[in-house]
């Protein structure tokens, strides 16, 4: 399949494993991994990754839409799926014929979702200081309203860190939250608040899940393997004279003879069109070509003048490793003006996706 690839992306198996049992490590007693394959796995590819998660055991995802626990679903995804984000109560049957189970934001929208009449598992989420989604932590009343929903039945409750100068707090707001439900005879059943930089950073923190995307695919600590690569072939090789130019609005002009290798690539695959005139670079041959030109939609021109072995068919990196050089989702977001979130859950669907 790789050889016939226009574009594509590697998953390395031994990596997601070597993060897993990083990750594991590092849990609080009685804490499992609930990992985050929502946008796709940030562009991994959420079948594929959940498939890997559950081969090794893994019993839970979190994604941030129906459509996204679907998709697991009919690829033969077991346990639990948690819904992050909104689904539109008319759409409870396809909640309840999934088994996935939904997050409840309002004592409002989990009425509405109980007047569907199907039964439906919930987790509530609990706002302790971001301020985006959930029930704000003082109010019992309406967490406790939830519970009255006859057709709900809440099996976890959760929030959501905003801020390291925060977590602490959050914290302490949570599970006093929890604890005052408990005396009012409420059990939220699994609680949770970890993500992936809580995991690392304040894992005493606790609870029953960790929420983790970022550090499940090796990003943001050093201990930890990148689990994906994006590579490219050359469709083209061409010469250019010294002062001739290329490309869209002809943003490249040869400063001496040179060599241009058209990549397979462009924003239309994710690649940010930031990259363009020297900001970004490919792998060839174990060297580094930097990008000639803007990036296109569907093609990225690369200066392979000091790579003379570069011809028509090669392989190029574009993120991931080649010998000792590496291109990294952190250095292609810095290039960009982002972070490696953005750049990972923005990889298309036009490319291929290969656990090797
Ligand atoms: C995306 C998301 C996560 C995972 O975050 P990472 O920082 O990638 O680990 C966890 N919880 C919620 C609510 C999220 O939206």
């Amino acid at each position: 399949m790789i050889e016939q690839s226009r574009a594509w992306i590697e998953i390395d198996r031994a990596a997601l494993q070597h993060n897993v049992q990083a990750l594991q490590k590092r849990l609080p007693p009685g804490c499992v991994l609930m990992p985050a394959v929502k946008a796709n796995a940030y562009g991994h590819g959420a079948v594929p990754i959940a498939r890997e998660c559950q081969k090794m055991g893994i019993g839970a995802f979190c994604v941030a839409a129906l459509a996204e626990g679907i998709e697991l679903r009919q690829h033969g995804i077991a346990g639990d799926i948690l819904i992050l984000g909104w689904t539109d109560p008319q759409q409870a049957a396809l909640l309840h014929q999934y088994r996935l189970t939904q997050t409840v934001v309002t004592l409002a929208y989990a009425r509405e979702l109980n007047r569907q009449g199907k039964p439906i598992e919930v987790h509530i989420k609990i706002d302790t200081g971001m301020h985006r989604l959930g029930i704000h932590w003082k109010d019992l009343d309406e967490i406790a309203g939830v519970f009255h929903c006859e057709n709900l039945r809440v099996a976890g409750a959760f929030t959501h860190l905003c801020a390291d100068s925060m977590a602490k707090e959050q914290g302490r707001r949570f599970y006093q939250t929890a604890a005052r439900l408990k005396e009012r005879g409420y059990s939220p059943q699994k609680i949770h608040l970890l993500a992936s930089d809580g995991l690392i950073d304040h894992p005493e923190l606790g609870g029953d899940y960790a929420r983790v995307g970022l550090a499940l695919y090796g990003i943001g600590s050093p201990e930890l393997q990148p689990v994906l690569s994006l590579k490219a072939r050359v469709a083209q090789v061409r010469e250019l004279s010294e002062g001739e130019s290329a490309g869209y609005e002809l943003q490249f002009t040869a400063q001496r003879p040179s060599r241009i290798a058209v990549l397979t690539i462009g924003y239309g695959d994710g690649l940010p069109r930031a990259l363009s005139c020297g900001g970004g670079r490919a792998l060839l041959h174990g060297r580094k070509a930097p990008v000639a030109g803007l990036v296109c939609m569907d093609q990225t021109m690369v200066d392979v003048t000091e790579i003379p072995q570069a011809s028509q068919g090669d392989t190029a990196v574009v993120l991931g490793r080649w010998g000792d050089l590496k291109i990294s989702a952190a250095e292609v977001a810095r290039q960009a003006g982002t972070i490696p979130n953005e750049i990972l859950s923005r990889l298309g669907q036009r490319l291929d996706r290969i656990v090797l």
